[in-house]
C-alpha cells in the first residue's frame, strides 16, 4: 500500500474503534485484522471472501465473527453495502468524504466492480440537496454483462475473481453528462 493509502486505513481503524468503544466493546486483533483485508482487497467483497482471506492470518476466525463484524462496520458508516447476484451481499469500503459509492454487478457471475465515480455525490447530491434534501446516503448500482461475458459468450459462476482491467466503457464523465 502506498504512504497515503496507510493512513486511510489508519483513519478507518480509528473510526471503527471508536465505534465499538462506544458500544462497550473493543477493536479486537480479529478486528483488525478482517479490517485491514477489507481495506487492501480494493473491490468489495463477500463474507465468504473475507473469511478466506482473513484466515490466512489467523485461522480460527470463524464466519459468524465475519458477519458480526460487517455488521458493525456498516452501521459505523465505515462499509457500504452492495447487492450482488442471488441476494449475494458485498462490501466495500465507504467514501468517507461523500458517503457515495457505485458499483457494477455482472447480472451473469455476480462480480461487482466498484466503479469510481466522482461525480456522483456532486451531480445527484445537488439534484437531491435542490429538492430540499440533505444527501446522507448515496448509492449508484448498475448491471450488466461483464466483460468475459461480452468477449466468451458466457462466466461461470466462481470466476468472478478474474477481473478484467478493461473499464473503459465505464469511466465517469461529468461534463459529458449534463
Ligand atoms: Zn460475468
Amino acid at each position: 500500500m502506498s504512504a497515503g493509502e496507510e493512513l486511510r486505513l489508519e483513519e478507518f481503524l480509528r473510526l471503527a474503534r471508536e465505534y465499538w468503544e462506544g458500544r462497550g466493546g473493543r477493536m479486537t486483533v480479529v478486528r483488525r485484522i478482517l479490517c485491514r483485508v477489507l481495506f487492501e482487497s480494493g473491490e468489495s467483497i463477500d463474507a465468504e471472501a473475507l473469511l478466506r482471506l482473513g484466515r490466512e492470518a489467523d485461522s480460527l476466525i470463524s464466519l459468524s465473527t465475519v458477519y458480526r463484524t460487517l455488521e458493525g462496520l456498516v452501521e459505523a458508516g465505515l462499509l457500504v453495502e452492495v447487492d450482488g447476484r442471488d441476494g449475494r451481499t458485498n462490501y466495500t469500503v465507504a467514501d468517507r468524504s461523500t458517503n457515495a459509492a457505485s458499483h457494477i454487478v455482472c447480472a451473469d457471475c455476480g462480480q461487482v466492480l466498484a466503479l469510481e465515480s466522482p461525480c456522483l455525490a456532486l451531480r445527484e447530491g445537488a439534484s437531491a440537496r435542490a429538492a430540499g434534501f440533505s444527501p446522507t446516503r448515496i448509492q449508484l448500482r448498475l448491471e450488466g454483462h461483464c466483460h468475459t461475458f461480452r468477449r466468451t459468450g458466457t462466466c461461470a459462476v466462481g470466476k468472478a475473481s478474474e477481473l478484467s482491467g478493461d473499464q473503459s466503457e465505464v469511466e465517469p464523465d461529468c461534463a459529458g453528462s449534463r
